[in-house]
């Protein structure tokens, strides 16, 4: 997270100031605009934050006792909490289900997309405690991701549809979908085929899937230690299925959160929730003001 860096390099060359001219002013504007741009974020959300900050700067009433510079830091901080913002992202995802409630896990393979499943499982039990959740595998490929979800479920107490090796997803899917109406399932997450790379058949799939499933949520699963690719990945998921939010996963990396800005300034993807641990506990909501004061170190 270079971006990051210069980031927090100009903020604390600017906390040093004693005096903070207008010459000093615009050049630490210009370098936080450098910054940001040179984390991939999009050009015209930095300048609208760039130009945000040069108003309120000049005319904000600054607090007694608060400096110009401390001012300063404190608007960057402010627009990029606007810029990650996600206002009740969250708690609409992790809403109760007057009816069956679906909803698709879709990301490349090793984003953290299993995992987050039983982590979200996990989470909605702790949150409504009587809920039936039933998790489908459709990563018909992959007989050991069927295996994994399997065994994850089974951790958090939930039960798994498991796909035969080899069968169409498609056809498992409305079988799963089948049995949970019968069986009163409240919550239906369903677990896609992960690649490497995003490929046709992969997409093909994922678009039929998404209208058999008629899911109300579609979160796509991204790895905060890939930076600023997360936001290319969003954008390309984005043309095919509909995503409603994002997960961030391992947020608990040494990674500064580049990937969040990427993805909320390029693809307008919202970020719902965040991977903070390999354990099945470590999912919560994301809080934009955390990320960025870790962006600005
Ligand atoms: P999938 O291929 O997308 O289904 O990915 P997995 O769920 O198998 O996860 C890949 C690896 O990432 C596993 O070793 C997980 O334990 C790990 N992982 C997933 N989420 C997190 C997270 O938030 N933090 C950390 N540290 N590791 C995670």
């Amino acid at each position: 997270d270079d971006f990051a860096n210069k980031l927090q390099q100009t903020l604390s060359n600017v906390s040093k100031l004693q005096v903070f001219g207008d010459k000093d002013f615009q050049k630490a504007l210009n370098n936080v605009r450098m910054a940001l741009i040179d984390a991939d974020a999009n050009v015209k959300i930095v300048d609208d934050l760039i130009s945000k900050v040069e108003t309120n700067m000049k005319t904000a009433k600054i607090p007694r006792g608060v400096t110009k510079t401390q001012m300063f830091v404190k608007l960057v901080h402010d627009g990029l909490v606007d810029i990650l913002g996600n206002k009740g992202t969250a708690e609409r995802i992790l809403s109760p289900a007057q009816q069956q409630r679906r909803f698709m896990f879709v990301g490349l393979q090793g984003s953290g997309k299993t995992t987050t499943i039983a982590k979200f499982a996990k989470l909605t039990l702790k949150k409504f405690p009587k809920a039936k959740i039933l998790l489908v595998a459709c990563d018909t490929r992959r007989p050991a991701a069927i295996e994994q979800l399997d065994i994850l479920g089974k951790r958090v107490n939930c039960e798994t549809f498991c796909a035969e090796e080899g069968a169409d997803a498609v056809r498992v899917l409305e079988k799963a979908l089948e049995y949970s109406v019968e069986q009163k399932f409240d919550y239906v997450f369903v677990d896609t085929a992960g690649r490497q790379v995003i490929d046709d058949d992969l997409m093909q799939e994922l678009g039929r899937l998404e209208k058999i499933a008629k899911s109300d949520e579609t979160l796509l699963v991204l790895d905060a230690m890939t930076g600023q690719e997360a936001a290319n990945v969003a954008k390309k998921f984005a043309e095919t299925v509909h995503v409603s939010g994002a997960v961030l996963t391992k947020l608990d990396s040494d990674t500064r959160g580049g990937a969040a800005l990427s993805l909320s300034t390029i693809s307008g993807c919202r970020i719902g929730f965040m991977g903070t641990s390999e354990d099945l506990d470590g999912l919560e909501p994301f809080y934009p003001d955390r990320i960025a004061s870790r962006i600005l170190g």
